[in-house]
């Protein structure tokens, strides 16, 4: 197949690397497009939209291919594969970045960090800046920066018609809005351009855990920290089986634990007292936290979450953790079914929670947290039903305390989902923008906004 004005690759299947490039993260996603077509740059994105309106084609856009429902892919439609677009050029000057549509969080991070600067980003530095910042950004850095959103100047975008167009607060300001937490829905972002920050580049961060025995009154002091810890500290829980990696020692291996992960974004000393009572609350099982990278720190669930895995998860946002709340979690993670699965409980709050709600298409700023119960086995597991199951059942019981939902950690749930995720206010006027900038719903393998009427 030929598409006119295209540099890249277009693949078919039974082509060389047609196979390898159908693979996303989530190994549980099986589809076969008709075509890929491997965008080098904006010209192509805009060659290959226009082809696949002429031929009415269906089109799944893929960034870094994380969506767990597998959005970056469709059967039989053309997918616009963007992982060529992974160009980073930071200004250390103005201290700012430009990245391209297909970059992950570990090519930004590796040309920041060069400076001395960083945005907030994804906790595992194989996820897509694409769907990540599209659909809000929670991370590390958020209490201190804002979510990725927050520091997000402006947007080259293709839009359904094949244009191109900029947007920002002063170009096209309805679009830049929507872009901010409305995902993927009006248009392909080819370039996305970022304030940055002065982070490290070596910082004060870490893991601990302790067994799972200890995990209410390790939430309980989690959320009386986190309602005074400064901006600088990230903070998130994870309950889990000690996976075997290097950060747990060989005996702890398979055992339940609760860990907090932290990294402080400000001077090592200074984070040094901040990060002190954590460190001695109940004399933690394991102190991994100290003095490194922060790309390093931003690597450390690297290794837990590897391509081709099989993934499924649920997820809410919540207020801050009630002790009947807490007794709820522990009990879900008491009946976690694989020892792959784990319950990552996200810290909102400071900067974050400092931008007004309707400043942006991201909803829930007030929330204090954002659970995700991840359900993950390996491809020959034979009972994978049981883990989508656990996943399925701890978000249930998880429903009296849930207020809202993070757009990128919906999984499978029907559309209504997506209008609960932004409330009737902001689904309504996310609608209308659709409606202005892809009446047609050709951008709808996402979690979907329709165009209104
Ligand atoms: C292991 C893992 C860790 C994660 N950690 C975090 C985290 O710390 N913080 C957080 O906020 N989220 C996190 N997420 C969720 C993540 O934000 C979403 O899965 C997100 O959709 C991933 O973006 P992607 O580009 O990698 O995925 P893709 O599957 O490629 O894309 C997701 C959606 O965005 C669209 N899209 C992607 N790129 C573009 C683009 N350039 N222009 C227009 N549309 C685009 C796609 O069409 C699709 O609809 C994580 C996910 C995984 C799997």
């Amino acid at each position: 197949m030929k598409i006119d004005g295209f540099s890249g690759a277009v693949l078919e299947p039974g082509d060389d690397g047609y196979e390898a490039a159908r693979h996303i993260w989530n190994g549980d996603i099986k589809r076969r497009p008709a075509v890929i077509a491997r965008c080098m740059g904006t010209a192509d994105v805009m060659a290959a939209v226009r082809f696949a309106r002429e031929r009415e084609m269906a089109v799944a856009v893929r960034g870094g291919g994380h969506a767990v429902a597998g959005h970056a892919l469709c059967e039989d439609g053309l997918v616009m594969d963007l992982s060529q677009m992974i160009g980073v050029r930071i200004d250390p000057i103005m201290g700012t970045a430009r990245a391209q549509g297909g970059c992950l969080w570990r090519h930004v991070d590796h040309e920041a960090q060069a400076f001395g600067l960083a945005v907030t980003g994804g906790i595992v530095t194989h996820t897509g800046i694409g769907g990540l910042t599209l659909g809000g950004g929670i991370g590390h850095l958020m209490r201190c920066f804002g979510l990725t959103i927050d520091s997000l100047l402006s947007c080259d975008v293709v839009t359904a018609d094949g244009e191109f167009l900029v947007a920002s607060e002063a170009e096209h300001p309805d679009l830049f809005w929507g872009l901010r937490g409305g995902g993927g829905n009006f248009g392909i972002v080819t370039s996305f351009q970022y304030q940055l920050h002065s982070v490290g580049p070596i910082v004060l961060a870490g893991l601990l855990a302790w067994p799972m025995a200890e995990a209410a009154e390790v939430l309980r002091m989690l959320r009386e920290f986190a309602a005074e810890a400064p901006d600088e500290v990230g903070i998130m829980a994870n309950l889990r089986l000690a996976p075997a990696l290097p950060v747990f020692p060989e005996e702890l291996w398979g055992q339940p634990v609760v860990a907090l992960i932290v990294c402080y974004a400000g001077p090592i000393n200074e984070g040094e007292e901040v990060l002190r009572p954590l460190r001695e609350f109940k004399n933690p099982i394991v102190d991994a936290v100290g003095s490194k990278p922060y790309v390093a720190h931003q690597a450390l669930f690297d290794p837990a979450y590897p391509h081709g895995r099989h993934y499924y998860w649920k997820s809410w946002k919540l207020p801050p953790l009630s002790d009947s709340a807490i007794e709820v979690i522990i009990e879900q993670a008491k009946a976690i079914s694989s020892p792959l699965s784990a319950i990552p409980i996200f810290t909102l709050g400071g900067a974050v929670a400092r931008v007004a709600d309707d400043a942006t298409a991201f909803s829930g700023r007030s929330s204090a947290h954002d659970i995700n119960f991840v359900a993950s086995w390996l491809p020959d597991d034979p009972e994978p039903e049981r883990h989508k199951a656990w996943a399925r059942r701890a978000w249930e019981a998880m429903r009296p305390y849930g207020h809202g939902v993070y757009i990128n950690f919906l999984s499978d749930e029907p559309s209504s989902q997506v209008e609960v995720a932004y409330g009737e206010a902001k689904y309504a006027r996310l609608t209308s923008l659709k409606s202005k900038y892809d009446e047609t719903n050709f951008f709808r393998f996402n979690h979907n906004i329709a165009p209104g009427t």
